[in-house]
């Protein structure tokens, strides 16, 4: 494992890693095959999620990738060195905007630069509208590309403006958040305790003074790339045991359909399915790249589950009744009776759109409200993507920079990849799994708070139980103490660091930065000297936690708080929250903590390029088995994917 080479490149604020799938060797043929399928659907998606997020996107990402291709100047050039920059970025973020800070990447080569390249590839390696002219291509994707003002932000939170109208993103199209809201409302009046989530698989546009749907099926928008998707389901359905059949059966019907309640019984079946060693997801899935919460952005992931370290995730899961009950949240919001709640620790063997590059750590599913309070929900802790995190982070020297002391830092190493581990098992099966909403309510009651407030509200629960006597009774910690591991790497990561991820003079802006910050810093507001204090030593800021029970109890205090806001769908408090502690950053702190990262000359962000899976072929051209290998290097890869999995 230790010769294992984890780093694969370095650009702008991202490294990229690697990540290892240990165990799919040894896999049934079966299962590899059925994996192989499932990871051609997975990647077969792609061009979905590029075009979600911004409709010039593909156009962008086909011009770049032809100019770095038939690029034969200087590559030391200034400007083809910002120019690969660049495109590195875009193949990052699926597109031209960050995803964090959700602003527009503004390129460090000049407009003659690219309009000189444009020029010198041959017409059927430009992305020309038909009968467009070369000329007129220049002029009109320049600005798309270079104007700073154009299309600036492609998820804008900003309540005080127009949240549609601000978002370049391409979920609405003409239409203002008025019309949107007022469209979305109208179906409310038939919705009952098990309506769908309307929106959930189209674009809204405006045409000829009429509000429409452009919905996302086989024969519709994104048809060629979904009927791609649904031929290797498939051919993964040769390989499924019956429970998979089914599911895939009903996704298949979905695609073809766009039928919502279809989606909610292919969610329903995918949640009763805990029992296949190989699992996946595949669909319009999460709702943070829409300020309104509807629409749902193109999503997969393929894996299989890790049995040994499940035994973890079934112990809590078995006990869900016993959190829910003890936890310090007002009776009136808490689950009597705790549906399916299933959890598990799993290998992730692709990580498809829009999971990749950048990939969550854990997942807890289906979004929607009533499925999940009828039939629960089932989560997953992705532990070898958490093992490469904690592989590659382990000689960066942050840890030495940023923590209080030596002792501080000799805790973590002990504890802290146990205790993070834990922490997101706690936040996907219990925590999102946890509490009851009035149930006649909308989901998008919360509006642009929404997802901020639910993932505020899974942190909180799995930080309260962190400390919990249970967790030693159920042997899930191995000392009473180890989860102070976990509240002061919270604290600190949240209230300090992870600010390291934003430019001098911005906000933060992503949803789970948001929910972590308000939590950090409500707490730090309430907690006095005794319980914690964050003091200037030689010029450096560090923070020191005294009293950790102190320490539980307000995590809890805020649980509570959090809990009602989300069950009372409490606008006004929701809002107040996350504007008051969710935001803003201290000039004077974020410039400190920025000169002081940049000596440790790391990247804030690191994701990961997925290995590559061959068939093996018999002498017949039938497919006996799969092979893995992880020399892929990022460009290579992004090249591949975009001449395998484009056909648009
Ligand atoms: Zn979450």
């Amino acid at each position: 494992m230790t010769d294992f080479n984890y780093i694969v490149d370095r650009f702008d604020d991202c490294q990229i890693l690697r990540y290892q799938v240990p165990g799919f060797e040894t896999l049934p043929v079966d299962q590899k095959l059925y994996i192989y399928y499932l990871n051609q659907a997975a990647l077969a998606g792609r061009d979905i999620l590029w075009d979600q997020h911004y409709k010039h996107n593909l156009t962008i990402r086909k011009l770049c990738e032809a100019i770095y291709t038939n690029y034969t100047d200087d590559k030391q050039k200034a400007d083809f060195v910002f120019f690969v920059e660049y495109l590195k970025k875009i193949w990052m973020w699926n597109g031209i905007h960050h995803h964090y800070s959700m602003d527009k990447f503004i390129p460090k080569f000049s407009e003659t630069f690219l309009a000189e390249q444009i020029s010198k590839l041959s017409l059927d390696q430009i992305p020309l509208q038909a009968g467009q002219s070369v000329e007129t291509f220049i002029a009109s994707i320049s600005p798309i590309i270079f104007d700073p003002n154009k299309d600036a932000k492609k998820v804008s939170l900003d309540s005080s403006s127009d949240v549609i109208l601000a978002s370049a993103n391409n979920f609405y199209d003409g239409v203002s958040q008025q019309e949107v809201e007022y469209f979305y409302k109208q179906m409310k009046v038939e919705w009952d305790d098990s309506h769908p989530s309307w929106g959930l698989n189209s674009q809204l546009v405006k045409e000829n003074w009429v509000i429409l749907e452009k919905v996302w099926k086989s024969d519709a928008m994104y048809g060629h790339t979904i009927q791609e998707i649904t031929k290797y389901l498939r051919l993964a359905m040769d390989y499924a045991n019956d429970n998979q059949k089914l599911i895939i059966t009903l996704l298949i019907e979905f695609y073809q359909t766009w039928d919502l309640h279809i989606f909610d019984d292919y969610s329903i079946a995918w949640l009763q399915d805990v029992d296949s060693h190989v699992d996946f997801i595949n669909g319009f899935i999460e709702v943070y790249g829409d300020p309104l919460g509807l629409k749902g952005s193109w999503e997969a992931l393929v894996n299989f589950k890790d049995i040994e370290a499940s035994k973890r995730t079934t112990i809590i899961s078995d006990n869900a009744q016993w959190f829910q009950d003890h936890s310090p949240v007002d009776p009136r919001f808490k689950k009597e009776v705790v549906k399916w709640v299933s959890a598990k620790v799993i290998t992730a063997a692709i990580l498809g759109w829009d999971c990749y590059p950048a990939t969550p750590i854990g997942i807890n599913l289906p979004n929607a409200e009533w499925i999940r309070a009828q039939y629960g929900s089932k989560s997953v802790t992705i532990e070898n993507i958490t093992k490469a995190y904690d592989e590659a982070s382990k000689w960066s020297g942050s840890l030495d920079e940023f923590m209080a002391s030596p002792e501080h830092v000799a805790f973590e190493k002990k504890y802290g990849y146990q205790t993070s581990n834990l922490h997101t098992d706690l936040h996907e099966c219990l925590g999102h799994g946890s509490g009851k909403v009035l149930p006649w309510i909308s989901k998008d009651a919360l509006k642009e708070y929404g997802s901020t407030i639910e993932e505020g509200r899974a942190d909180l629960f799995a930080l309260w139980y962190m400390a919990d006597p249970k967790l030693l009774e159920l042997w899930l910690l191995s000392d009473a103490e180890a989860y102070k591991a976990e509240y002061y790497s919270y604290m600190l990561g949240w209230a300090i660091t992870q600010i390291v991820r934003i430019q001098f003079g911005k906000d933060i802006e992503e949803s789970h930065m948001r929910n972590r910050s308000f939590i950090a810093k409500w707490v730090i507001e309430r907690a006095d000297a005794s319980v914690l204090e964050i003091k200037n030593v030689e010029g450096k800021t560090k923070l020191y936690v005294y009293d950790y029970e102190k320490l539980r109890t307000l995590f809890g205090e805020l649980l509570a708080e959090v809990q009602r806001i989300k069950s009372e769908w409490d606008f006004d408090a929701a809002k107040k929250l996350v504007e008051t502690y969710g935001i803003k950053i201290d000039p004077v702190l974020h410039e400190e903590i920025l000169a002081r990262y940049a000596t440790l000359n790391l990247a804030p962000y690191k994701w990961f390029v997925n290995p590559k899976y061959e068939l093996i072929l018999d002498e017949n051209k039938k497919p006996i088995d799969v092979s893995i290998d992880y020399s892929e290097w990022y460009a290579d890869q992004m090249l591949r994917y975009s001449r395998e999995y484009s056909g648009s």
